[in-house]
């Protein structure tokens, strides 16, 4: 027994659309996590939902956990693209962090309904509760087996990151997308590098590569990290595997396969995430 990860996408900022984009995909962040004992947990809901929702469809119907980092529309969107919540036999525990704009219920009904979307989620077949995280840096257990803390990264509007343990498997991985590393305060690093580390090092970190550290000053402030910041965290705290994601929209597939060989010179455990692939944590 052991957990998985399915990437449904994990484009940045906005879906990517063209035959450029077709291995690493240009759909926006969404994946889905499955536990060793079936467990669903889905992380985020961007357009990748719906490669998501098509992997979901392929299983018992039933529970599915959709915890979000925070809900700017590419992590939110692809809510109205997953078919299954017009299901009745299906039921969706949205869990999320609160911050000074609102929280998962705001956002979630705000975009499940008029004018934004024709259908109301009040209408939808599917059993639908909300869950708020009551602190950003707390912990809770979902569905028994999958234990879930948190912890405020710097990003426009607040972003939490989480580590997600199995605790069949004794497997964990670190879901870091949307993080500003350079402008984390003493404080943050130390929460950060907490959760990578304790109570050991995860076994697999995703984070947040939408830049490289060449381009830090021309886009400070927008909330992002480069490749370079991910595999040094990873290296100083232990993590052994790495997936880099939240990758820039314009940055076609060539782009990214050069950007990969220079990552895997520097850290032999590190990829960047292809939409469609499963990996074994
Ligand atoms: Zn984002
Ligand atoms: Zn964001």
């Amino acid at each position: 027994m052991t957990m998985r990860l399915f990437i449904g996408g994990m484009r940045g900022s906005q879906p990517a659309i063209g035959s450029g984009f077709d291995e690493f995909g240009g759909d926006t962040t969404s994946l889905l996590l499955v536990g060793s004992h079936g467990e669903r947990l889905v992380l985020d809901a961007g357009t990748g939902m719906r490669a998501v929702a098509g992997q979901l469809a392929q299983t018992e119907p039933g529970k599915v956990t959709v915890l979000f980092s925070h809900y700017h529309l590419d992590h939110l969107i692809g809510l109205t693209m997953n078919p299954l919540l017009y299901k009745a036999q299906w039921s969706f525990n949205f869990i999320g962090p609160t911050f000074a704009d609102g929280g998962v219920r705001d956002a979630v009904t705000q975009l499940l309904a008029p004018p934004y979307w024709p259908v109301s989620w009040e209408r939808m077949n599917a059993h639908i509760e909300f869950v708020a995280l009551p602190r950003p840096d707390g912990c809770l257990t979902v569905r028994q087996n999958l234990r879930v803390c948190g912890c405020l990264v710097p990003h426009p509007g607040g972003c939490v990151a989480y580590r997600i343990e199995d605790s069949i498997s004794g497997k964990s991985v670190v879901f870091a997308t949307d993080l500003e590393w350079e402008k984390r305060t003493p404080a943050e690093e130390t929460a950060f590098r907490m959760l990578c580390t304790t109570p050991e090092p995860a076994n697999l970190l995703v984070i947040d590569a939408h830049f490289g550290r060449v381009q830090r000053e021309a886009f400070a402030g927008w909330g992002h990290t480069s490749w370079e910041d991910g595999l040094e965290i990873a290296a100083s705290t232990g993590i052994p595997r790495v997936l880099l994601g939240h990758h820039a929209p314009a940055a076609d597939d060539a782009t990214l396969r050069a950007l990969e060989q220079q990552v895997k010179d520097v850290s032999p455990g590190a990829a960047l995430a292809r939409a469609g692939q499963w990996i074994v944590i």
